[in-house]
């Protein structure tokens, strides 16, 4: 990652990358758009939706199964994808590159399929106080189906998990560490290496969900040396109902598939059916084929500007807009552990969150509000909800002071 970095790399050409995106064009509400709700999905360059529009005027047909040229053309697009994100990841091989629709489906994959095989009463999964629903509702379901229990660290003051938290909650009952690489309602980033390391050395796989993670720092599974890595296609500038599933090979080897259907199988009669190899043995039925080529000039796209770059330009902008947030009166960010990504949760006192969202929408400032699908954290704050403005690489100084002078606004309206 970043540490390894020797020199600060060069600033981006924002104004230059706007210019990719061309939803950023246009107004709301008759003002220009300051979108500002990127951990929600980000906004798609030209290159993506050229991408799609490109496989389904020229190539579409159905993979893996036509003998006709369209179909070996398809195939092709959807496989150089994989390859992609194989890159991307730097994974060792495409078997450990599992197409699925997002996140979601993909923890719900593993604790599907691994739970089947690992997870026993008595037996415990370790998360941690900030996950998405997504990190935490898949391996309550076990638990439910099991009597395995789920182990929650706590978040501290800061919304941070201090190592010592998730270590200490390690024990030979633990099947399973899952936790979030960076958090989407906080934007805490989680020292994933370090917990996989002391995880490892007790015997114990870790997943980590790194949608949050993948669209603004570079991820390395490999250096991380995590067993499962799951990640979204539409918050990384890819297209919705596509992301993936990086799996060790060994392990997704020895788990059962998920689902059941065509493609996933080697053989198949009335009595019986054998399962395909890696990858496809948990891809059943036809994909996101657009999708998946749409994700691959996704990763094509960040990947030519630089996770590095990126990375450094949103923390220059979460250090401005952190400023700036505090500047205004009755602002109080909820989130402030000293490992952050472009993430800032606020509230306005006497204000509630929606109300803020609402007002500032009228200006053409999309932000987020609610519990952004982690009630846990809201609960451990005691909060029914935050507002949240969240970082993408489009994003400019210039907004943040919108956002502050719009947040400015909104405090006068309640006075
Ligand atoms: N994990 C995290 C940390 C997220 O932010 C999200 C989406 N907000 C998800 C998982 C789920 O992603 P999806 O809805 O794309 O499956």
């Amino acid at each position: 990652m970043s540490a390894a970095r020797t020199s600060p790399p060069a600033r981006l050409d924002v104004k230059r990358i706007r210019e990719d995106f061309p939803i950023l064009e246009r107004t709301v509400h008759g003002r220009p758009l300051v979108y500002l709700d990127n951990a929600a999905t980000s906004q798609k360059p030209r290159a993506v939706i050229e991408a799609e529009a490109r496989y389904y005027a020229e190539e579409n047909a159905n993979i893996h199964r036509g003998v006709h040229w369209l179909s070996e053309k398809a195939t092709a697009s959807y496989e150089a994808a994989r390859e992609k994100v194989r890159a991307f990841l730097n994974a060792a091989s495409v078997h450990e590159i599992v197409f699925v629709r997002g996140a979601t489906e993909a923890v719900n994959l593993v604790a599907s399929s691994f739970g089947k095989n690992h997870v026993r009463s008595g037996d415990e999964i370790l998360v941690t106080g900030l996950e998405h629903h997504s990190n935490l509702v898949p391996w309550q379901m076990l638990c439910a189906e099991t009597g395995a229990r789920l182990v929650a660290a706590p978040i501290d003051d800061s919304g941070d998990v201090p190592l010592e938290e998730i270590v200490s909650r390690i024990s030979e009952r633990t099947k399973l560490v899952a936790v979030a690489h960076v958090s989407n309602a906080l934007g805490t980033v989680l020292p994933v290496r370090e917990i996989v390391d002391t995880a490892h050395a007790r015997g114990v796989p870790v997943l980590i969900d790194g949608a949050q993670a993948v669209p603004h720092r570079a991820v390395d599974v490999r250096a991380l040396g995590c067993d499962f890595y799951v990640f979204s296609g539409h918050k990384v500038y890819g297209p919705t109902g596509v992301g993936i599933l990086y799996g060790r090979e060994a392990l997704l080897d020895a788990m059962p598939p998920w689902q059941g259907g065509g493609d996933m199988i080697a053989s198949v009669t009335l009595e019986k059916s054998t399962w395909n190899v890696l990858p496809y043995k948990f891809e059943a039925g036809t994909p996101n084929i657009a999708g998946g080529i749409g994700l691959g000039a996704a990763l094509d796209y960040v990947s030519a500007i630089g996770l590095d770059r990126i990375e450094a330009h949103e923390a220059a902008l979460l250090e401005i807009g952190t400023g700036l947030l505090r500047s205004v009166a009755g602002v109080r960010l909820v989130g402030t552990a000293p490992e952050k990504a472009g993430v800032l949760s606020f509230l306005l006192d006497g204000v509630h969150a929606h109300d803020v969202g609402t007002i500032l929408d009228q200006e053409g400032i999309a932000i987020r509000t609610g519990h952004h699908c982690a009630q846990p954290v809201m609960d451990r704050f005691g909060i029914p909800a935050t507002a949240r403005a969240s970082l993408g690489v489009y994003n400019t100084a210039e907004e943040l002071e919108a956002l502050a002078q719009g947040i400015r606004r909104v405090a006068e309206v309640f006075a």
